[in-house]
Order: structure tokens, then sequence, then C-alpha cells
């Protein structure tokens, strides 16, 4: 049997996948992008808020044409215990300034969009194909597997998300600890357009981006989202896989546990729950990213290479997952310019990522997993801010008390020390 033999060849049709393949097309590149749902999107979890910077980058103007939700303007961080919760409450008007920062997304929409794209630039995609495994003479990667069918390329591009098998074959990647991983659980609810912009005080297609802490993932390691989209919410939680094991809960039960909290109630009310899904996602930031990225016929990127950066406060991956697209494409194409198509010759792509945002961020934010390994975290802040502000605002005809008195008594009541509060807070701003 003669295989069909193509430049390059791309497994999965994410946004790193896409991105790639629609660089890699401009640039005149043979790409055959293989996607085993029915389209891009139907295997991935809606929702989510995409800092969409680097997209704009790759196609200019991008949001007058993409179905994207609301740009995001409002950021607002829950700190919350079983009924109270604490907000801090951001909304920069720069932020509704094209080119926006971040948009809300729906991802069915929004990666079947990016695909058409690609399409039109020369993209030849194959969706509902799995990806069994890849062909290999040696080290070097010649080709994949895809039903009956083998397919040869000069280069193979694993794009498959954080499941990545596909990386562990061509032996760049082992299995994932734990620690390393997360399972989010999501729910979107529809609810009129008008509601949401009242419920979250918005103006035309301004969004909000609510990340919660403490109570909202029930004191596991983690926390939970919550996104507005034009007529429906997204909204869910994120939990470590050791901590979550180890604490007996259930990513189900902790959702909607949070749909009904005093504070999340209200802003859902009447909405009608249209889809519900659980997917992994990526923790360790830098320290999950594996020694090499390419070998001879071969880059990893997005997710599959462990490119996300979660710091609490915000989640990122599709950012990266882009990023990455662009830098391996762009590697590609130098590669080809040379007629090489070796680890050395693609090793470009690590040098195009160490100086570009994708590696700098990681780096930036590498000691944020190990921040966050820390209990009091999950545990113990959220209820101690909402104990002070409670007894702040509580005038029950007891003797009031000067502020620092009412927060040395919570900390000694949550088992706090001023040390922990200080230590705490002096690692938080050096991690995050
Ligand atoms: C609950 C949750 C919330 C998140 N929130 C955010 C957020 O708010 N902002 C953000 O930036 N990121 C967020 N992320 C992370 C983000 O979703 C990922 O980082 C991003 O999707 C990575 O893109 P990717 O292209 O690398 O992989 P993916 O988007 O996972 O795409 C991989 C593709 O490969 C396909 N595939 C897999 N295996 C095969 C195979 N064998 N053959 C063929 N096709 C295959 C899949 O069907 C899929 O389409 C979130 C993740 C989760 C789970």
């Amino acid at each position: 049997m003669s295989a069909d033999k193509y430049e390059v060849i791309i497994i999965g049709g994410g946004p790193s996948g896409l991105a790639a393949a629609y660089k890699l097309a401009q640039a005149g590149v043979e790409v055959v992008l293989v996607e085993r749902g029915d389209y891009c999107g139907s295997k991935n979890l809606s929702g989510g808020v995409f800092y969409t910077r680097v997209l704009d980058q790759l196609i200019p103007g991008f949001w007058e044409e993409a179905p994207v939700e609301r740009y995001i303007t409002n950021y607002v961080t829950t700190l919350m215990d079983k009924e109270d919760y604490f907000n801090l409450d951001y909304k920069g008007q720069a932020l509704s300034k094209p080119p926006y920062n971040a948009f809300s997304v729906l991802r069915a929409k929004f990666d079947r969009w990016l695909a058409e794209k690609a399409e039109d630039a020369g993209v030849m995609l194959v969706n509902e194909i799995k990806v069994e495994k890849v062909l290999k003479e040696g080290n070097k990667v010649t080709g994949i597997v895809a039903g009956d069918e083998e397919m040869l390329a000069d280069v193979v591009i694993a794009a498959d998300g954080i499941n990545s098998f596909i990386a562990q074959e061509a032996g760049l990647r082992g299995p994932i600890k734990p620690e390393h991983l997360a399972v989010g659980a999501k729910a979107l609810i529809e609810l009129p357009r008008e509601k949401i912009e009242d419920r979250f005080r918005l103006t035309g297609n301004e969004g909000t981006a609510y990340a919660m802490l403490g109570e909202a993932s029930h004191g596991v390691a983690g926390g939970a989202f919550l996104y507005t989209n034009i007529d429906s919410l997204s909204i869910g939680v994120v939990l470590r896989l050791d901590d979550l094991v180890k604490s007996g809960a259930k990513p189900a039960e902790v959702l909607d546990d949070l749909l009904e909290h005093p504070m999340v109630a209200p802003l859902v009310k009447d909405g009608k729950m249209v889809e519900y899904g659980a997917h992994l996602t990526a923790e360790g930031g830098l320290h999950m990213v594996p020694q090499q990225l390419v070998a001879d016929g071969f880059i990893m990127v997005g997710d599959a290479a462990g490119f996300t950066i979660n710091s609490g406060l915000v989640i990122r991956g599709m950012d990266l997952a882009v990023g990455s697209g662009i830098a391996a494409a762009e590697a590609i194409i130098e590669a080809k310019e040379k007629n090489d198509f070796s680890a050395a010759s693609l090793n470009s792509y690590k040098r195009r990522l160490d100086e570009s945002f994708v590696m700098k961020d990681l780096k930036t934010y590498a000691k944020a997993p190990i921040f966050m390994e820390n209990d009091r975290l999950y545990k113990s802040y959220s209820k101690l801010a909402n104990d002070i502000f409670g007894k702040v605002y509580n005038h029950d005809l007891t003797p009031k008390e000067l502020l620092l008195k009412t927060a040395l008594k919570a900390l000694k009541e949550n088992n706090l020390s001023i040390f922990d509060l200080a230590r705490d807070g002096f690692k938080g701003v050096r991690a995050l």
C-alpha cells in the first residue's frame, strides 16, 4: 500500500493546531489537519476567556468577523465563604477599546470559524478521524496512522491537547503527574441578553470574568469561574487532581453547590442549562513543559506541550496555544527553506518560543503552581476575609473594636498567625 505524502500533518484542531495550520498555509506550505471531532470545537468544552492579542497578530482585526461573545472589561475576584462572600471588582476602560485584551468565546463556534479561515487559506481539513499513532523510522517521525490509512509527512505537529498520547508515543513526554492536572467541570447556562447586562452591570458587548476562591471549590485546591457570553453564562470549577482525590469531593457536586451559593444563585436565576461537561486541564505551568519539544520530523504545541498558566486569578491556555502554533509554523517554514526537518533544524521553534510571550510568561509564573499548593489559600483566607468584614459591618450593639484587634482575633479564630499571613503574602507577590 502506498501512503500519501504531505509537507505537514497536524493532529488536532484546537487553537494551537489551527493557528499553526493557518500560518503554514499562508506561507504556501501543504498542510493536512486531522481532527477526531465532527468539526473543530465539537470536542472542546465551550466557554473561556481568550486573551486574544496574539490572534490579532495572526488575523488582524479578527473580532470583526469571528464569533466572539463579549470583550472582557470587568474582572471580579471573589473570596467565598459558605454563605458570605467578598468581591474585589476591577473595571478597566482601556480594556474596552480595540485591539481588545480578551473575549469570552464559545469554542464550538469559535474553533469552527478558525477552521474555516484555515481552510480558506488552503489547509486540507479532515474531520471525524482519530489519529491512532505516529509512524517512525528509528527516532524520526515520518507520518501518522488514522483509521485504515497511513499518511506520510516531512513534519507531524502534535496539537492533540492535554491528553496527548502522540507526544508520549514520540518519546517526548511521559505520563503527567496528578499534581500537574486539574479536572474542570463546566456548565453553559442560557439567559436573555438584557438579564445578563442588568445583572452584571454591562453596556453593549462588555463582559465580566469572575475568579472565585475558597468555598467555591469546597476548599479543594483550585477555584471556580463565571464568564458572561452574549446570551449565556459559562460557569465551572477547576479542581487539582491530587487534592480532589484526597478530599473525596465530586466535581459535579461542587459545581451544583456553587450554582446555589447566595452570590451565584441570583446571577444564574431562571437560566437554562444547555451544556455540561468535564475536561482535564494542565496546572503545572513551566514544570510540566518537557525538556525536548521537537524530534526529527516532529513538533508539539499548545496543551500537548503543557503550555498553560493558572495563577488562581487567570486561566490561560488558548493564547499560549496560538502563540506556540505560530512559533512552530515559523520554524517549519525556515526548515523547509533548508530542506532539513531534523530535530536540530526544527529546534528554532524553542528559540522562537523563548523570545515570545509564551516562554517569557511561563517563566514569570514558574513559582505559581508551588505557591498554590498551600492549603490555606483554599481553606482559610476566604473565610478570614469574610469574618473580618462581617465584624466591621455588623453593628450588633456589642462594643466595637478597631480593625487591627478585629483582624488579630479573626486570625486566631481561624488558626492562623500573622506570620502565616505575612509569609504567604510575600510568597504570593513573588509568584503571581
Ligand atoms: C474547564 C476549563 C476551563 C478553561 N478555561 C480557559 C480560559 O478561560 N482561558 C484559556 O485561555 N484557557 C482555558 N482553558 C485551557 C484551554 O482550553 C486550553 O489550554 C486550550 O484549549 C489548548 O488548546 P490546544 O489547541 O492545545 O488543545 P485543545 O483545545 O484541547 O485541542 C485539541 C484538539 O485535538 C483533538 N484531538 C485529540 N486527540 C486527537 C487524535 N488522536 N486525533 C485527532 N484529533 C485529536 C481534539 O478533539 C481537540 O479538538 C480551560 C480548560 C478547561 C478544561
